[in-house]
């Protein structure tokens, strides 16, 4: 399960933090685009090249912009692959763990897709994209394959012919299905296949490294991206990117603070308020640090000494939750999708959004326990419905503060969970629980 070790740090060093520069980018880059969009004259240079459109906005705004969404296309493929497998192999050891792994991974999965039944159906309330006319300065092929398939086929071609061809031409249904098969008979020939384990999780953390290092550049990427936006729509683009953001809290909210107290109020009777105010402090870590694996022993910690979850079942569904639950993730997956496919202008079917329950349910299995990884697994999301994986760029400036907030709530999700299948084995002191 060591699969997802990542160098937590490597994201914040001292000086202004990653985050910080990337959200500067944001604020500096919208001025600069409203700016560009109300103020800047428009220059015309040589016959009719113009300066503000043809140089600075579909120029320089959009190379440095696209270069950007290129390299992080470019992992998507390579790193949900690995990821997967990774994952799978890690579920696969469970079996050893029997019925508390059963038991742990259908709520993992219950859990998830809840998550992104909730997050669909807030964001068709609060529709964040619509007013959002990116279609309007969208250059890139939208290629919508949303054109009707027959049930039976959809079904089928979840099965690759050949996945090779499925990973050439990024269908990700059917790579998610090679993944985990590969992953999970990696885990039960064990040592036999130690090698090809061991290169792909090796193979795994160059994806992760890779992925750290291109979000070196973000701050870069994301000034262009938004400034293009801005300089194209104006104010017009602020209102919706306020809504966007408000439907992932609320729906981070409503899993939170609603339906995980309600699980756990029916499968345990214990008092949902003892468990937030106790768990509160592994919170707060989780949100200042965005990384659930680095919250792996401070959790597993609280759960002992605060709640009297043995740690005999929490050293096990706690790391297993930070590597393959992440609802929160999920939940901001599902909201982005809503979001851009209104801002592109383009309708989800009601097969669409089952794909895309499907899709980012398997992504948080993908999505590794650090800063913001759920915004590359999202990639896999849109293409899984045909969206334009472009739309990322509409998030990405605000997505730090988000991924904080979900990160807390991908490991309540994991707590909660362990809280109740600790019940049922007997494995929770009550006293200890209702103490303080
Ligand atoms: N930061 C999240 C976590 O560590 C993952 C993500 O959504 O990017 O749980």
């Amino acid at each position: 399960m060591s699969d997802k070790k990542i160098n937590v740090e490597g994201n914040e060093k001292k000086g202004i933090s990653l985050s910080t520069k990337i959200f500067l980018a944001l604020i500096i880059g919208a001025l600069l685009g409203v700016v560009i969009h109300y103020v800047m004259p428009d220059v015309t240079i040589g016959e009719d090249t113009s300066l503000k459109n043809d140089i600075i906005i579909e120029g320089v705004f959009y190379v440095i912009g696209q270069g950007f969404i290129r390299l992080m296309q470019m992992l998507v493929v390579p790193l949900v692959f690995c990821s997967l497998v990774c994952g799978a192999m890690a579920i696969g050891d469970t079996k050893t763990l029997g019925k508390v792994g059963v038991k742990t991974i259908v709520f993992y999965i219950f859990t998830t897709a809840l998550a992104v039944t909730i997050a669909l159906s807030v964001a068709y309330m609060i529709n964040p994209g619509i007013g959002l006319d990116m279609d309007s300065i969208q250059k890139a092929e939208v290629t919508s394959n949303n054109t009707e398939t027959k049930l039976t086929e959809t079904l089928l071609n979840i099965i690759p012919k050949n996945p090779i061809g499925a990973m050439a031409s990024g269908d990700m249904l059917p790579i998610i299905v090679f993944a985990l098969f590969v992953g999970i008979m990696l885990a039960k020939l064990g040592s036999k296949a130690s090698t090809v384990a061991t290169f792909f999780s090796q193979f795994n953390d160059v994806m992760m490294e890779m992925t750290m290092a291109i979000m070196k550049i973000a701050p870069i990427g994301v000034f262009c991206l938004i400034a293009r936006t801005f300089a194209n729509l104006g104010f017009s683009a602020f209102q919706p990117m306020l809504k966007y953001m408000g439907s992932v809290i609320l729906a981070l909210c409503l899993q939170c603070f609603v339906i995980y107290q309600i699980l756990l109020f029916i499968f345990t009777r214990l008092n949902p308020l003892k468990f937030i105010k106790k768990f509160l402090p592994v919170m707060g870590f989780a949100f200042s640090t965005a990384t659930s694996n680095a919250t792996i022993p401070m959790s597993i910690d609280t759960l002992d000494k605060k709640m009297g979850v043995s740690k005999r079942i929490s050293s096990f569904t706690i790391p297993l939750g930070a590597t393959i639950n992440m609802d929160g993730t999920s939940i901001m997956q599902g909201v982005a999708v809503v979001f851009i496919a209104q801002a592109y202008g383009i309708d989800l079917t009601l097969g669409n959004l089952a794909t895309v329950v499907l899709t980012a349910t398997i992504a948080s299995i993908g999505t590794a326990g650090v800063p913001s990884v759920g915004l590359v697994t999202l990639a896999m999301v849109l293409n899984s419905v045909g969206l334009p994986t472009e739309g990322i760029a509409l998030i990405m400036g605000i997505d730090r503060i988000l991924d904080m907030i979900r990160t807390a709530v991908n490991i309540t999700g994991d707590a909660v969970c362990t809280t109740i299948v600790a019940k049922q084995e007997g494995a929770l002191d009550k006293e200890v629980f209702n103490e303080g």
